[in-house]
């Protein structure tokens, strides 16, 4: 049975591109999992990146923001495009994003990466090593050496140049990240891999103490640590052995980028970025591919499957994903294929079809 009458706000920021094909689609799909799940949805839909530059000379208007905050929930099409390429750094599309993720106070990033069955030939993996791959990367996005302090230029005991950064972590900002990745982990199938490079680092050494401790609040996740190095060869190696991953600012970075890879279709790949209370950011991982947009060829599962992640880890509603997710795979078991998942022997299908036939397949499946 489900509970009568729940009513969630989300923002909608088409943004620039393919941004406003994929999220019109990934509407539809949320108006018809909510109906049937027993949720409605009311949308506010604000101009983002581009977009808004061109209507209001801002990348994100202050009334974007301040919609968004209110929000229980902010999905995100794609920003930027060659038009706005040359802009001054506060004039473009990008730094509205950052604003964004900024002024929501999200700190971390979660990206899975996923070889469903139907797309085990698109990995850039062996068969044999793809098949089966479900993993998340839990990216700590505010600290670490991005950010830290003392960084510049200057010069050195010889009189050299040079160039320095620093790794800091404050304990908060561990626990936290922490907390988001555990609980992310309590979703899946229970088990957490830490990374870190605790060998050199003291940041390291300071991040795998902090991890422990907070282990000790949930005793049903397994928890161990990897040196990011090894993480790094064993995502390639033998990605199967990974459920969800927790790293740093940078690592995460670098990690996330290569166990996109695997997938090897960036057309499928979700994201979500999290803070400690407010709405969280769902976005496609994909950018706003200026070179198909208008044309009805994007692959609008990206951010289908976002949507999901934003009823999972966004408003706790785990059915209503489960529900959207099945019809994924379900669409891709019938065959149905946009331009950038396409083999020989699949029907080919646009932006719309395939939305359409999600839509079918949320009613049919459960
Ligand atoms: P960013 O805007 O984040 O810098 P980018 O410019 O590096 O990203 P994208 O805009 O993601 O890259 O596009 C890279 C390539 O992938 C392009 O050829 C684009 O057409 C293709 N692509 C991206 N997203 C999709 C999608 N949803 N469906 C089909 N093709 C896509
Ligand atoms: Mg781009």
């Amino acid at each position: 049975a489900t509970t009568p009458g729940k009513r969630y706000t989300i923002t909608l920021l088409p943004g620039d591109g393919i941004g406003p094909e994929v999220i019109s689609v990934t509407k539809k799909v949320l108006n018809l999992t909510g109906s049937l799940e027993g949720i409605e949805f009311g949308f506010k839909e604000m101009p983002m990146g581009g977009a808004a530059l061109d209507l209001t000379g801002v990348p994100l208007p202050e009334e974007t923001l301040s919609t968004a905050k209110q929000s229980d929930a902010v999905l995100l099409g794609a920003i930027g495009g060659y038009k706005w390429d040359k802009n001054e750094k506060h004039l473009k599309p990008e730094t509205g994003l950052l604003q964004l993720r900024e002024g929501l106070k999200v700190f971390a990033n979660l990206r899975p990466a996923s070889v469903l069955p139907q797309l085990v030939d698109a990995s850039t993996l062996k068969k044999e090593v793809a098949e089966g791959v479900d993993l998340m990367v839990v990216r700590e996005l505010t600290g670490g050496i991005y950010f830290g302090k003392p960084r510049g230029f200057g010069t050195n005991e010889n009189g050299e140049e040079i160039g320095f950064n620093t790794e800091v972590y404050a304990a908060y900002e561990i626990d936290r990240i922490a907390r988001v990745a555990f609980e992310t982990a309590r979703k899946r199938r229970g088990k957490l891999c830490s990374v870190d490079k605790a060998n050199v680092l003291e940041a390291s050494m300071f991040w795998r103490r902090r991890v422990m401790a907070i282990a000790s609040e949930y005793p049903d996740v397994e928890l161990t640590h990897m040196y990011v190095d090894n993480a790094a060869m064993q995502l390639v190696r033998n990605p199967k052995q990974f459920d969800t991953i927790v790293t740093n600012n940078i690592f995460g970075d670098i990690l996330s980028d290569e166990a996109s890879m695997i997938t090897g279709s960036i057309g499928m790949l979700p994201s979500a970025s999290l803070g400690a209370a407010g709405p969280g950011l769902f976005e496609p991982i994909h950018g706003s591919a200026p070179d198909i947009a208008g044309q009805d060829k994007a692959n609008p599962l990206a951010t289908i499957l976002s949507a999901a992640m934003l009823l999972k880890y966004g408003l706790g509603e785990e059915k209503a994903a489960l529900r959207i997710e099945t019809a994924v795979l379900d669409t891709l078991s019938k065959g149905f294929r946009t331009g950038d998942i396409y083999s020989e022997q699949n029907k080919l299908v646009g932006c719309k079809e395939m939305g359409e036939e999600v839509l079918k397949s949320i009613e049919t499946k459960i």
